[in-house]
């Protein structure tokens, strides 16, 4: 009997063509007020023998699966112990398994010594999602993402001393036409700090039933970026950044103006003149109907 999955399900594109278990329901934070994904949902921890006979089931149907997407909103979120049940089944339900990822909020992982990290990884977490959105504590204050640049930093280091990779997202158009500077300055001084193995930017995109807490929680008169606003920031992101390890920097998620991809700080340059040829006219932007969220 195939398994059903609690809806809504999110997972991130990467991970589109891989294993769903749902660990947990829902987001333990669950306050960001640009976020409306687990707003329907009461955050719960699944038990254990309901996740490994749903794990069974896939195994059964699945057998060469190698990599596996803990959901919901942040899995990363249960006791350790819990976390190495879950694993230590995956593995020995799946020979090929080579990698287990989910999501993370930044008090995820620090609330996690860097042993129990280690010992995760060990089990078969290879890869952490990390919404960090801005690095402007001013704007991280606004959305309410229980987060400053200091914690976003030290969770990302923490992570990665554990061998735990970190792909982590940037969210353009958070700080309104009046505060981009703030927002992109702070958020690449971030980055340079504390570079994850993975960045993504994508375009402030809200749900209908986001446009309320998102402008409630903005400061009066707050305007929304349009694409070459959008273009702006992204220009003086790239070129801010001069990360001292290198990341993969991708900005293919459906909700952008334009679609880059490179390695920084290698292909900077080439990032740069892409973005360049479309705010001077040569190049155009994707168009309304190809976005989403
Ligand atoms: S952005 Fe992430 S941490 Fe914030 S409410 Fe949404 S799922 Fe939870």
């Amino acid at each position: 009997m195939p398994i059903t999955y609690d809806q809504p399900l999110y997972r991130p594109p990467s991970e589109g063509r891989n294993l769903i278990v749902q660990a947990t329901l829902g987001c333990s934070f669950n306050h960001c007020t640009f976020c409306s994904m687990y707003k329907c949902k009461a955050y719960q921890v699944r038990p254990v023998d309901k996740v490994c006979a749903e794990i069974d089931v896939l195994a059964n149907s699945f057998p060469h699966a190698h990599r596996v997407f803990l959901a919901d909103g942040d899995a990363l979120g249960l006791p350790t112990d819990h976390c190495v049940m879950l694993l230590e089944h995956l593995t020995s339900k799946f020979r090929n398994l080579t990698r287990v990822s989910a999501y993370a909020t930044p008090k995820n992982l620090l609330d996690k010594t860097p042993k129990e990290l280690s010992v995760l990884q060990k089990k078969g977490l290879k890869l952490v999602y990390l919404g960090i959105e801005s690095g402007a504590n001013l704007i991280l204050k606004r959305i309410i993402k229980g987060a400053s640049q200091k914690t976003h930093a030290k969770a990302i280091e923490r992570a990665r001393n554990a061998d735990i990779k970190v792909s982590a997202t940037v969210i353009l158009g958070l700080g309104g036409r009046e505060d981009w500077r703030i927002h992109i300055e702070d958020t690449a001084e971030l980055i340079n700090q504390a570079p994850p193995n993975y960045l993504s930017t994508l375009q402030l995109t809200l749900e209908e039933d986001a446009y309320e807490p998102f402008l409630e929680s903005q400061p009066e008169g707050f305007s929304f970026q349009d694409d070459m606003g959008i273009l702006a920031e992204q220009e003086r992101f790239i070129s801010l950044l001069a990360p001292s390890r290198p990341i993969i920097f991708r900005s293919n998620h459906a909700s952008n103006c334009l679609a880059l991809a490179g390695n920084l700080p290698r292909d900077k340059e080439r990032l740069l003149d892409e973005i360049g040829a479309v705010r001077s006219g040569a190049n155009t932007v994707r168009p309304e109907y190809l976005r989403g969220l």
